[in-house]
């Protein structure tokens, strides 16, 4: 996708801070961290959100989680982490890339909204 800052980053057009990378995923740090770890895991293909995900493109999702639980190691978030994924308008998707926040560090709050339900 020519004007996505997720497809450049991955293009290593865009610089970011790389904490893993393979043939289908990479994970980079957050430029505006929520939490002591926040990384971004996403797939290399262009994949616009989570309601894109089908049969067929859905095995490097499957792939990401495999990352999520080899980082968590690496990044010594053995007492827990949350995983993340904004999807659309009322999702507060920002970038229409699909990804993955994985934060950790600090105990997280819940519930995750702080509107009216
Ligand atoms: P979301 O709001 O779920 O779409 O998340 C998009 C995330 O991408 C935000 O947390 C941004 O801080 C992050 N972000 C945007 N541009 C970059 C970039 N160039 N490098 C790293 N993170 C970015
Ligand atoms: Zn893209």
């Amino acid at each position: 996708m020519a004007d996505c800052i997720f497809c450049k980053i991955a293009a290593g057009e865009i610089p970011s801070t790389k904490v893993y990378e393979d043939e289908t995923v990479l994970a980079f740090k957050d430029l505006d961290p929520q939490a002591p770890t926040h990384v971004l895991i996403i797939p290399k293909e262009h994949i616009a959100s989570a309601a894109d995900i089908s049969t067929e493109n859905s095995a490097v999702v499957a792939h990401i989680f495999e990352v999520a639980a080899k980082l968590s190691r690496e990044l010594e978030l053995d007492n827990g982490f949350r995983i993340v994924n904004n999807c659309g308008e009322d999702g507060m998707q920002s970038v229409q890339h699909l990804h993955f926040h994985m934060l950790g560090g600090k105990k997280m709050g819940w519930p995750p909204y702080a509107e009216e339900k």
